[in-house]
């Protein structure tokens, strides 16, 4: 809870600052929910997800006679929790074993780190895990993994030469020789737009299904909370091309755009399965809807 709090705390301001501010001034009125809509879209909730909250907070100032900031802040964290929940989705990872998870997403949106907090996560709940350096594009990618796996006792599977999709293959087969629960796939960054590499990881997660049949059995998109609204192109996009089943957000700790959030689960719902809140090894948390409202109101 602590850690979150801290994490959010520039959200927070954005959020819960911005309220403050309206809130402490005056009474409720249509000016303020007026100013109010323009504090949610700052804070990266998007059009459509900011008309909702202010549409429901119009309908319960009215029905339910709101007069104080308290109220109003109250409602609007209740109709936030309202539209977020639906993403409150854990990761099951006891269906299959191993269960084949893999990693896609632009450069820097924070796979690597990713893979080695989830890799830490997973060991905490007593599961052997093993990493596929899948992303065959940048060396340094490579040895970040390597280096992390040599230091944490975690097996990694590389090649100094090949494609990502024979990388992964040949760390599927290990895993499934080796008894591994989870395998964490990593893939190259890319751009949606790059359309050759958008198909290039559609063969990936083809030849994943060769190497165990219904695998991977999750698709994870890694997001950086930073580029706000494009987040939902980059949902489409990778959904269009490789059926992203869950998302990790990270850097909600440095930014003030925490609300995109709200704009993901009215736009582009998808399980928000982690959200990264520093660059810690512990700082991958699985979302919470009741944590992450509480903790942007805090
Ligand atoms: P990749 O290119 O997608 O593999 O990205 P990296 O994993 O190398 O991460 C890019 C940068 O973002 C690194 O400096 C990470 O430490 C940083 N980073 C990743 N996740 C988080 C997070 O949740 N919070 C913060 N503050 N930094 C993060």
């Amino acid at each position: 809870g602590e850690r979150l709090k801290a994490g959010l705390s520039r959200t927070r301001q954005q959020f819960g600052g911005g309220l403050a501010s309206l809130f402490g001034r005056r009474k409720i009125d249509e000016d303020l929910l007026e100013e109010l809509e323009s504090t949610l879209l700052m804070a990266d909730c998007g059009v459509e997800a900011t008309q909702h909250l202010i549409d429901e907070l119009r309908k319960r100032w009215k029905r339910d006679r709101l007069e104080t900031a308290d109220q109003l802040q109250e409602a609007l964290a209740e109709s936030l929790t309202d539209i977020l929940l639906p993403l409150e989705q854990p990761l099951e990872v006891s269906g299959h074993s191993p269960f084949i998870i893999m990693i896609a997403g632009v450069n820097g949106s924070g796979k690597t780190t990713s893979i080695g907090k989830l890799a830490k996560h997973f060991q905490a709940q007593g599961k052997s895990v093993l990493l596929a350096a899948g992303d065959t594009f940048r060396a340094a990618a490579r040895e970040q993994l390597q280096t992390w796996g040599e230091r944490n006792g975690v097996t990694v599977i590389a090649q100094d030469s090949g494609d990502s999709a024979a990388v992964i293959f040949d760390a599927v087969n290990a895993a499934k020789a080796r008894g591994i629960d989870i395998v964490l796939a990593d893939t190259a960054g890319r751009l949606p737009t790059q359309l050759h590499l958008m198909e290039e990881i559609a063969k990936v997660k083809r030849v994943i299904g060769k190497a165990d049949a219904g695998a991977p059995h999750e698709v994870l998109l890694v997001l950086d909370a930073n580029i706000g609204q494009n987040a939902l192109a980059q949902v489409k996009a990778f959904d269009a091309s490789i059926g992203v089943t869950g998302l990790v957000l990270t850097k909600l700790d440095g930014t003030a755009k925490g609300g995109v959030v709200a704009a993901i689960a009215r736009q582009s719902p998808k399980p928000l399965r982690f959200i990264g809140v520093g660059e810690g090894i512990d700082d991958l948390q699985p979302f919470r809807t009741r944590e992450f409202v509480d903790a942007v109101f805090a």
